[in-house]
């Protein structure tokens, strides 16, 4: 049976402390085929970002020491903003990854996170998750190199509204538009079973927008913790190929240096 996380934080993260060595031989006992390292980098300054001319060779030497026991990739989770798209595709560029998740974690000026008090008082559901996915469409149309969109339905995790859920039902019309965008240019989206964890009892996006995904005839589909604790990595993993393939996929996306390739989900 092949189960990977694509998603997995290290102590090579600013928010997380994981020992990078621990989170391989956790992803190795659970029974992991793969494992994507996808350290954050993002260029708001109130980020800590890694030297990725270190990062890279530590890698690559892990990856050369667990060869015989698990897959490990090269990969980052890369904030998106177009404001700095010139920037993130250099970036992109510059280093080797086998494999690129692209995030929505500012909007616009505000970091969804530590300024959600300015971008989400005084403003309504509607109007702030509006400008949430419109910034997102905006970064799929300025940025290159990504593989996957992480967490499409980010917005929800820091919502201060009675019901922060994004459901199809209600933003349809922008999930559509950025959906067909990624799938226009062979780019993809993830499960993120990291609700588990933000007390929501659902992965991101949940399966209404999943469905949807694959009704436009979306087919690159990674799945990923989104895990910061070594006991975290995995986590849900099984239940995340589940709803793949309740939601209508057949096959599971992995990468090599960056291009897609599929294994039946079983
Ligand atoms: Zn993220
Ligand atoms: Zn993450």
């Amino acid at each position: 049976m092949f189960r990977a996380d694509y998603h997995v934080h290290t102590e090579y993260s600013f928010d997380s402390e994981a020992p990078i060595n621990a989170v391989i031989e956790r992803a190795i006992a659970l029974g992991l085929k793969e494992i994507a390292v996808t350290d954050h980098v993002d260029f708001d300054p109130r980020y800590y970002i890694t030297d990725y001319n270190k990062y890279i060779p530590i890698i690559e030497a892990l990856k050369e020491k667990y060869s015989d026991k698990i897959n490990i990739l090269t990969a980052v989770e890369l904030g998106l903003e177009s404001r700095m798209s010139d920037k993130l595709n250099k970036f992109m560029a510059d280093f080797p990854f086998d494999f690129v998740i692209g995030s929505s974690h500012g909007v616009g000026m505000l970091d969804v996170y530590y300024d959600r008090t300015r971008l989400f008082e005084g403003r309504s559901k509607k109007e702030a998750y509006g400008i949430y996915f419109e910034e997102l469409y905006k970064n799929i149309l300025t940025c290159f190199g990504f593989n996957v969109y992480g967490h499409i339905d980010y917005i929800s995790r820091y919502g201060m509204y009675d019901d922060n859920s994004v459901k199809y039902s209600e933003f349809g019309d922008y999930i559509d538009e950025c959906l067909k965008a990624l799938i226009d240019r062979g780019l993809g989206i993830e499960i993120n079973t990291s609700g588990f964890r933000y007390g929501i009892e659902a992965t991101y996006p949940s399966v209404d927008i999943l469905k949807r995904y694959k009704e436009l005839g979306g087919e690159i589909l990674t799945c990923g913790s989104d895990s910061h604790r070594v006991e975290d990595v995995g986590d849900h993993i099984d239940y995340a190929y589940h709803l793949a393939s309740e939601s209508g996929f057949r096959y599971i996306t992995v990468f090599r240096q960056r291009k897609p390739e599929f294994i039946g989900i079983d």
